[in-house]
C-alpha cells in the first residue's frame, strides 16, 4: 500500500534529524518512492518558535495503519522527540497524511490527517509530489485545494 508521510523538525539540526527519520522509515516502514524535497515553513499554531523544516514522502508499505502509527511513534521516540507542547517545538514529527483507500477516525488515528486541508505547506509539498494527488475521500486535487486554502503562512524551498 502507498502512504504519504509528513516529516517536520524545528529543533537543533533539522536536516540531520530528517535524514535520520528517513533512514528509519526505509528500514521499518518501506521503500520511499517520492519526496517533495525540503521546505522551510512558518511555525503553524504557536508562532514564537524556530522555523520548521518539512518534507513529505510517498512510501510503499505493508504495515497497516494502526501499526504504522505505532511504528512512526517509535521512530519519533528513537530520534528523541520533545513532546512537551502541543504544536510547539519538536525534534521530529511524523504525521500520516494519507493511506491508500483508508478513511478512519479512531481515538488516536484519523485518516486522512485532519489538518491536511488547513495547512498550505502540506498541500504545497504534496503538490510537488503530484499536482493531481487526491486525498482519500476528497474529490478536489491538492492543486485545487491550494487555490482555496485560507492559510497565509509562508514557505520556501530550503537553501542549501
Ligand atoms: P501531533 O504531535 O500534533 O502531531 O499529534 C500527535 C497525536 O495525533 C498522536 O497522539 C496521534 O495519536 C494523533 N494522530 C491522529 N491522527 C494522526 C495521523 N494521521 N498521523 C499522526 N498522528 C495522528
Amino acid at each position: 500500500m502507498k502512504c504519504l508521510l509528513g516529516l517536520g523538525s524545528n529543533q537543533g539540526q533539522s536536516d540531520i534529524l530528517l535524514n535520520l527519520a528517513k533512514e528509519e522509515i526505509r528500514k521499518k516502514v518501506g521503500l520511499i518512492l517520492k519526496s517533495s524535497g525540503r521546505f522551510e515553513t512558518e511555525p503553524w499554531g504557536l508562532k514564537n518558535q524556530n522555523v520548521f523544516l518539512n518534507e513529505v514522502i510517498l512510501v510503499e508499505t505493508t504495515i497497516l495503519p494502526l501499526n504504522l502509527l505505532k511504528t512512526t511513534q517509535i521512530i519519533e521516540q528513537n530520534i528523541g522527540r520533545n513532546k512537551s507542547e502541543h504544536w510547539g517545538p519538536r525534534d521530529i514529527d511524523i504525521d500520516i497524511l494519507d493511506y491508500e483507500n483508508v478513511k478512519c477516525s479512531f481515538f488516536d488515528l484519523t485518516l486522512p490527517h485532519s489538518q491536511n486541508l488547513n495547512r498550505k505547506f502540506i498541500l504545497s509539498l504534496v503538490k510537488t509530489i503530484d499536482p493531481e494527488y487526491r486525498f482519500v475521500g476528497i474529490k478536489n486535487s491538492v492543486s485545487d485545494l491550494l487555490i482555496n486554502c485560507k492559510d497565509e503562512s509562508w514557505l520556501k524551498p530550503q537553501n542549501k
